[in-house]
């Protein structure tokens, strides 16, 4: 886990990581029950509350997937 990390702080530096709304991780609101344990873990903080959903900033989010593990509900996937 420290290598990806470091592997997102490395590119956020060298501006090498491509930020497409196709790439973008989802939060599927239904799912979502506000718990904000995935909002720290954001290494661009795309995460956000609205309305006591979490939702994921598409041009923020550079697909690292530290967020998915982190929800109890498995509410984040990638966007297919
Ligand atoms: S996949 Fe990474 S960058 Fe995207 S919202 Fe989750 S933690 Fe943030
Ligand atoms: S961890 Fe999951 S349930 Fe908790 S706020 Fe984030 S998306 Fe919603």
């Amino acid at each position: 886990m420290k290598i990806v990390k470091l592997m997102v702080v490395l590119s956020l530096l060298f501006g090498s990581i491509a930020l497409s709304a196709e790439g973008a991780h989802v939060v599927d609101a239904p799912k979502c029950v506000g718990c904000k344990l995935c909002v720290p873990v954001c290494p661009t903080k795309a995460i956000t509350m609205i309305k006591g959903k979490a939702v994921i900033d598409p041009a923020k989010c550079v697909d690292c997937a530290l967020c998915v593990p982190k929800c109890p509900t498995k509410a984040i996937s990638k966007k297919k």
